[in-house]
């Protein structure tokens, strides 16, 4: 193999060397089931407590909690209900602005207009795939007003309450940073961490930084409970709301059904936490494989031309969910030969979400200068990452 030419022959060859053999074919990100999953969920069968009661959602969040630090965890039913929540219960409203990554999964999108608020997409920067927080305040240095506390856009006289970052790929975003600027314009901020479960930004579980954060336990996520999600907080307060309004805001009473406020249905059922606790217990291990296949990658591809690995950022320890192939400048045009080759030869290989700003209910949305975005759309295949490669 050599440093000069691409090849992507060259390409496969590596996955090849680097992933099991003799499976037809590999998936991107395969749930692993190896531990306390059956006896668990079984529990739950043989007791009849398959639902909105039972002992695990509240083991479920106990261990969450204990896990990433935060004072509270409160498990729902998905990621999107999570971000949903959270963005309401950090007081966005309708007609507001909220900052987010145009570079992102709709999930995140889809969150904030679901509050009637009004997405405003920022670039990122290649050192962490993530919001770049230098890029944005000297936006908002540009288009933003303070009038009292508030942040206001200049251009479309909005108020701008929050900035959603979301940790691409497991790999913290700068979040020091990034606090620096919320701070200097009054805004809130909260974490998409739906992809960095076990991932620390210099030293602490990444979803400890904003007012709220949210998780998920899709069924390709580093752990899973088939679908379900969570919402993180420090601030005690919150966390009681967050439970209170995710559980259709019943005020607790032996037999009456009094609801004090318009709540949602959105808590996680007893039979998805119970995988969710089994999972938990393997999460440690888990890691350890996602950086030891990290690692493998990052070595077997340092001899391939054109293309690298993505390593984590320095201050950063990720937890390596789906590692990337990032195309060097000059070889981006091939990224869909290697896509068609790889898939075709039953190695599971994805590109990034098309930028936010691209699809039809968000094009006119406001936005800056995305041209980082732009160029690391072009540039990141996603590979195999299971738990078990
Ligand atoms: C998975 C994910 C979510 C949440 O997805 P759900 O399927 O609703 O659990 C949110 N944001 C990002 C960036 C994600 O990757």
């Amino acid at each position: 193999m050599t440093k000069n030419n691409f090849d992507t022959s060259a390409i496969i060859d590596v996955l090849k060397k680097c992933l099991p053999a003799g499976k037809a074919s590999i998936g991107l990100h395969e749930p692993c089931f190896a531990g306390n999953e059956w006896k668990y969920v079984k529990e739950c069968l043989d007791t009849g407590w398959v639902s909105s009661v039972g002992k695990y959602v509240d083991q479920f969040e106990e261990k969450l909690a204990e896990y990433t630090g935060a004072k509270r965890a409160i498990a729902v039913v998905n990621g999107t209900a999570a971000l949903h929540i959270s963005l309401m219960l950090t007081g966005v409203e309708a007609d507001d602005e909220v900052l987010v990554p145009d570079l992102t999964f709709i999930a995140t999108v889809n969150a904030i207009t679901y509050c009637g608020a009004i997405p405003h997409f920022v670039d990122v920067e290649e050192r962490t795939m993530g919001l770049d927080p230098n890029k944005l305040a000297d936006y908002l240095l540009e288009i933003a007003e303070l009038r009292g506390t508030d942040c206001f856009n200049r251009h479309t006289g909005r108020r701008i309450k929050a900035v959603l970052p979301m940790h691409t790929f497991g790999h913290p975003v700068d979040l020091d940073a990034l606090i620096e600027v919320c701070q200097k314009f009054h805004l809130e901020l909260i974490e998409d961490a739906a992809e960095s479960l076990g991932s620390s930004y210099k030293g602490r579980h990444t979803g400890n930084w904003g007012k709220l954060s949210t998780l998920s336990f899709n069924g390709n996520k580093t752990i899973t409970t088939g679908g379900g999600g969570a919402i993180l907080t420090n601030d005690e307060e919150l966390g009681k709301m967050a439970k209170y309004i995710t559980t259709t805001a019943k005020v607790p009473h032996k037999w009456n059904f009094y609801h004090s406020q318009i709540g949602y249905n959105y808590r996680l059922p007893n039979i998805n936490a119970a995988l969710g606790c089994a999972q938990l217990e393997q999460l440690p291990d888990f890691l350890i494989r996602k950086r030891a296949l990290a690692k493998k990658y990052i070595d077997a591809f340092s001899s391939v031309a054109g293309i690298r690995v993505f390593e984590e950022p320095a201050f950063a320890q990720s937890n390596y969910w789906l590692n990337v192939l990032m195309l060097e400048d000059n070889c981006r045009k091939y990224r869909d030969d290697v896509l068609a080759a790889t898939n075709n030869n039953g190695i599971m290989t994805r590109p990034v979400w098309i930028l936010m700003h691209k699809l039809p209910m968000f094009s006119n949305c406001p936005k800056m200068d995305v041209h980082v975005a732009e160029d690391l759309e072009a540039r990141i295949i996603n590979i195999p990452s299971s738990v078990f490669l």
